[in-house]
């Protein structure tokens, strides 16, 4: 097993990714906040296929957390981390010092529309403002040729590619599976802040979001499918539901009703034991 390196400055990073590209190399960059699980090594697996180098970044972005959020208590593990990247043959570990990202005379912002309103945007309104900054200044900073992003966090991939087709970052994006446990789980370094009875009822979502899919692409009508999710849910124990919403797989323009007709996305969002919990999966027609 060869240790990736770590570097913790944009000179450090550039150098290397230089060298590389002397060599006639390519990168694939995984951005993550740290407290990594099965599914973060699952997009350095891909992204493993698809380059001959694997950067990850560990990063806690503050600009993405709003007040009273879980900044501050948000796991970080660096050395366990290492460890894990490690063992899937990742290359390069970036860890920005503290106070390198955002400098004291920073005054830039990035707003993204379309993709990026509703959903998250109704309830973490400066969410993906905070998402498309520190992803604009990290692929600056490492230059790849791809980037991956999981589709656990779905209306975050599609502001991604908006982004950086937008911005026109020369870039590959490209998403991966979400990674779920032995009972459908969607992991998440979150998952970590349940106790064994809160871990129970967090499961049930995933089986919430799939028979309602089913339901829908069988023909239910999208309100009364939803209404019926959202019902479960409560009935599962979970205290607030942010949303339980059909959208086009790639517009993700909101369909209040009507039938599933063309690729759509089931997204849900809800706080289980005042942990909050996203997922979504594919609805597609009969
Ligand atoms: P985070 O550290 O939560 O910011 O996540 C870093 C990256 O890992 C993002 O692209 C996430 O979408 C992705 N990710 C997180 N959890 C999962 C999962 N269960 N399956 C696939 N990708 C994931």
């Amino acid at each position: 097993m060869i240790e990736p390196s770590i570097v913790r400055t944009q000179n450090a990073l550039r150098g290397q990714v230089w060298e590389w590209r002397g060599y006639g190399e390519t990168i694939a960059f995984v951005p993550t906040m740290g407290a990594l699980h099965a599914g973060h090594l699952s997009l350095v697996n891909l992204a493993k296929k698809k380059a001959d180098r694997v950067i990850v970044s560990i990063f806690v972005n503050p600009t993405q957390f709003a007040p009273g959020e879980d900044f501050e208590n948000y796991p970080r593990a660096e050395k366990e981390d290492v460890a894990k990247l490690a063992s899937v043959g990742c290359d390069l570990v970036y860890v920005p010092r503290k106070g390198s990202m955002y400098r004291a005379h920073h005054a830039t912002h990035i707003k993204v529309g379309g993709v990026a309103e509703n959903l998250e945007t109704d309830h973490r309104p400066t969410f993906f403002d905070g998402v498309a900054l520190v992803v604009t200044k990290l692929l600056n900073r490492a230059a790849p040729d791809i980037a991956i992003f999981g589709e656990k966090d779905y209306q975050q991939l599609a502001t991604i590619r908006r982004l950086v087709d937008d911005l026109d970052m020369p870039i590959k994006i490209i998403g991966a599976p979400i990674a779920r446990d032995e009972y459908g789980l969607a992991l998440s370094s979150r998952n970590q802040y349940f106790d064994e009875d809160g871990l129970f009822k967090a499961r049930q979502m995933n089986k919430i979001m799939y028979s309602c899919a089913a339901r829908l692409s069988g023909g239910a009508d999208i309100a009364n499918g939803t209404t019926a999710a959202e019902k479960a849910l409560i009935d599962a124990g979970y205290s607030d539901i942010d949303y339980v919403s059909v959208a086009c797989a790639e517009s993700l323009e909101i369909a209040k009703s009507g039938t599933i007709e063309k690729p759509m996305r089931l997204l849900i969002a809800a706080h289980c034991e005042g942990v909050r919990l996203i997922d979504n999966c594919a609805v597609n027609p009969a």
